[in-house]
């Protein structure tokens, strides 16, 4: 067997790490980290180390790890046809299976599934199904895509455009000039003193109306974001946010794009955040929660509305411009089907709802009284604790002293996992969805003494 040393030595001699200090850790300054196993909420590395993930992941592992159901049907999938495409009305048992599934649970305007690998090729679909359906109706002109400061939608070419987090465009050359940002529906930061939420959301709307006027109506094609906040700081909207920014984007013609990567079947407590919040999107993303990262899958869930324009879109020539050699992949497929079986029957969609306000309450217990602590927020299994100098959301710490990391480190020192979100000092937890109440008293625990060993 090979040695941690062998493993560390090869990873940094080979291994380009996606976000990662490329320099620090070929360095060897940063550690390799070999995780062996998982069950549950626990994940275990090479030395028997033993930790409760409270990220399940990157918020992606919904179902918790070691479920042999979903083992189980990936190996049988391998076993009998481990591939072939989906073109040309090609399918499996599962892909097919998997495609009436996600619309059984999507909302009642949806129609179809367009099957990708990851989050980032699904909104990669997405922006060229829009434009491929203004193309379609003669308005060649409509193809801006406006989205938020703070969104997170991947970090491709036009997908880290949509991110809006300059981390992600520096030295990358984006924002491609096709994308716009709007305000982040961030209440803490973004509101006057003495604004309400309501108030908060309706200045959002506001300015997403003055900006499609000044680019002009007809330019604009498409809105994309995130239910909750995601990567940009785990932030749920103002109270009125959804409905004030539709009405907006009805009274233009302008698509509204759901990135539910994250928030799709469960976290919130909801099997998809636009039944959470009422939204009525033209297309829907899907990636982590359809296979709980068994194996690699993402969708685009298309409406009716949509759906009718592109069919027309076909001329003879022939398909449409547009596939993945492993769009639908098989063993995607068979993982996505035993995984929404197993979200049902665990009840996983109601436990992140009865345990994502567990959690919150114990969050806000321990951490809304302290000195640092901007603000505690969460919807489901989707929570954070923000940290400020002092109480007033303005009064932000220097970055370069790197508190949210610190925090997240000294927890790691007790054995669990909990995500420095990378803009803001802000501590992210979003477990899978199965955790129970004792694992949560365990995460609040260890973050509070955290906290005191960091801030004091
Ligand atoms: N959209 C959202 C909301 C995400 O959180 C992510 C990933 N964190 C993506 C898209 C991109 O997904 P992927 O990393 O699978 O490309």
């Amino acid at each position: 067997m090979l040695t941690n040393d062998q493993l560390g030595q090869w990873d940094r001699e080979n291994f380009f790490h996606p976000s990662t200090h490329l320099a620090q850790h070929a360095r060897g300054d940063t550690p390799t980290r070999v995780i062996t196993s998982g069950e549950g909420v626990h994940i275990t590395d090479r030395d028997g180390r033993k930790m409760l993930d409270a990220f399940a992941g990157l918020y992606c592992v919904n179902v918790g790890y070691g479920r042999t159901e979903i083992a189980e049907a990936i190996s049988k999938q391998a076993h009998e046809l481990a591939y072939y495409h989906s073109y040309v009305g090609h399918g499996t048992e599962a892909s097919i299976t998997l495609a009436k599934m996600i619309l059984d649970r999507a909302p009642d305007n949806m129609s179809k599934v367009y099957f990708g690998q990851s989050g980032s090729d699904a909104n990669e679909t997405n922006i060229k199904l829009v434009w491929y359906f203004n193309n379609i109706l003669g308005r060649p002109e409509k193809k801006k895509i406006i989205s938020r400061w703070r969104g997170y939608h991947g970090s491709g070419l036009m997908t880290g455009s949509l991110t809006g987090l300059e981390l992600f465009h520096n030295k990358f050359d984006l924002p491609l000039s096709q994308v716009i940002h709007t305000e982040a529906p961030y209440y803490l930061r973004g509101a006057t003193a003495g604004m309400s939420e309501e108030e908060f959301a309706a200045d959002c709307a506001a300015k997403l109306e003055e900006m499609i006027l000044a680019e002009g109506p007809d330019t604009i094609a498409a809105f994309i974001g995130e239910p909750v906040l995601g990567t940009g700081g785990i932030v749920p909207p103002p109270t009125g946010y959804w409905p004030a920014i539709q009405a907006v984007l009805k009274k233009y013609d302008i698509l509204l794009i759901a990135d539910e990567v994250v928030t799709g079947f469960g976290r919130l407590g909801s099997m998809f955040g636009s039944e959470h919040y009422g939204i009525e999107a033209d297309i829907i993303t899907i990636a982590k929660g359809l296979t709980s990262a068994y194996a690699p899958l993402s969708g685009s869930i298309v409406s009716d509305k949509m759906w009718k324009v592109l069919e027309q879109g076909t001329d003879e020539n022939g398909a449409i411009g547009h596939g993945w050699t492993y769009s639908a992949h098989p063993i995607g497929a068979a993982a996505g089907v035993a995984n929404l079986d197993l979200i049902d029957k665990m009840g996983l969609v109601e436990n992140s709802g009865t345990t994502g306000s567990y959690m919150l309450n114990k969050l806000t217990e321990a951490f809304a009284d302290h000195p640092n602590v901007a603000q505690v927020r969460g919807e489901g299994l989707m929570c954070a604790v923000e940290f400020a100098e002092a109480k007033s959301p303005l009064n932000l710490y220097d970055p370069s002293r790197k508190i949210g990391p610190a925090i997240s480190a000294a927890m790691a020192e007790n054995n669990v996992i909990a995500r420095a979100m990378p803009q803001g000092d802000i501590i992210g937890f979003a477990p899978p969805l199965c955790i129970a109440p004792d694992e949560v008293d365990q995460v609040v625990s260890v973050a509070k003494d955290a906290v005191t060993k960091v801030l004091g």
